[in-house]
């Protein structure tokens, strides 16, 4: 009997230095395999008297019992320690701070036309959008520009090859024609035509490239035709405009007589200067910047896409989103936009 507690605990001593579960069922073999030391003792049985086998028979299997409990209690331990060697090689550290995505924003050009577009939408005006690559009609013939015009020279406008008759549109008014045209359409019968009240943004193409010109720039234009549209609302929306631009609700505007062909009366819209009172190299010491163009639409346009000019009027204005965009944030030259360069760019984020 006592050699069967030594069996006993010698097993559960030796169970509990092994760490490795491969080695651990070696080490069970050698005490419950078929010639452990145990099976050894249980075979010793036979040899006994047969009033002993009963107490001894059931003390080995106590001892046997024993010993099968220490090697799954270490199995169990054998496992957990795997699993925690395993959860700690793969840990993830939750509490790092990520890494993070650097912020794109949009780009100034942009950020002018989305507020452009926001003003003349509180007042209700639609926004409209159209081909870029337009036609002789929408570009010009529509829009009262005579064959013979300077507009309509080789040196100004960029022609499709081997397409005649197409071109890069050299302003946004084409987008006015198609809308009209559309609105007529909309309409059809209608007495009086509901106002037609619109603006138009978007790209348009010249030849021609400097530090306050590009080949490609931004142009929004805005019409307003109607039974009883008068100079008075021009002046009214578009100095209501820019001082809402700007920010300033005593920003100076003028309007000055000019000449365009789509228009009759014409005038040039001039600002107060932003950057000074009394003059400086921006406003070439003048106190005022050119800022856009406007007059009360032509009545040959309105003929042109069949709106009766006896019976509506309309006022139309121009404006240059990219000189807006840089008085409104002082950069100095238009090239910057179109550069691509993220040292520029990223200070409107
Ligand atoms: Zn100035």
């Amino acid at each position: 009997m006592q050699e069967l507690e030594q069996l006993v605990s010698r097993a559960t001593a030796e169970f509990s230095a092994i760490s490795d579960a491969a080695q651990l069922e070696q080490a069970k073999a050698l005490y419950l395999g078929k010639s452990g030391s145990l099976t050894e003792l249980l075979k010793g049985l036979g040899k006994l008297p047969p009033e002993e086998r009963k107490s001894v028979g059931a003390a080995i299997n106590q001892g046997k019992q024993a010993i099968e409990a220490a090697l799954e209690e270490r199995r169990e331990h054998i496992r957990r320690a795997a699993l925690a060697a395993q959860l700690q090689a793969e840990a993830l550290d939750i509490t790092l701070p990520g890494r993070g995505m650097g912020l794109g924003g949009l780009h100034p050009a942009t950020r002018t036309l989305e507020r452009i577009e926001e003003l003349f939408r509180s007042i209700g005006f639609e926004v409209a959008d159209g081909p870029e690559i337009e036609d002789d009609f929408h570009n010009f013939t529509a829009l009262n520009t005579p064959e013979n015009h300077p507009a309509r020279s080789m040196h100004d406008t960029f022609y499709l090859e081997n397409a005649p008759g197409l071109l890069l549109r050299t302003h946004t008014s084409p987008i006015q024609v198609r809308y009209m045209e559309e609105h007529l359409a909309r309409h059809k019968g209608v007495e009086p035509m509901p106002p037609i009240k619109v603006i138009a943004p978007g790209r348009v193409y010249r030849v021609d490239s400097d530090a306050t010109h590009s080949p490609m720039f931004h142009q929004v234009e805005g019409l307003w035709v109607g039974e009883d549209v008068s100079f008075a609302n021009l002046k009214g929306v578009f100095t209501d405009f820019l001082r809402r631009f700007f920010e300033r609700e005593d920003l100076k505007v003028r309007f000055r007589p000019s000449f365009f062909p789509f228009t009759e009366p014409s005038a040039e819209v001039d600002m107060g200067c932003v950057f000074c009172s009394d003059g400086c190299r921006v406003c070439s010491h003048t106190g005022w910047l050119e800022i856009a163009g406007c007059g009360m639409v032509h009545p040959n346009v309105l003929k042109h896409v069949g709106i009766d000019s006896e019976k509506y009027l309309g006022f139309a204005f121009g404006v240059g989103p990219d000189r807006l965009t840089m008085l409104r944030y002082g950069i100095n030259d238009l090239r910057l936009f179109y550069d691509g360069d993220l040292r520029f760019l990223s200070q409107f984020k």
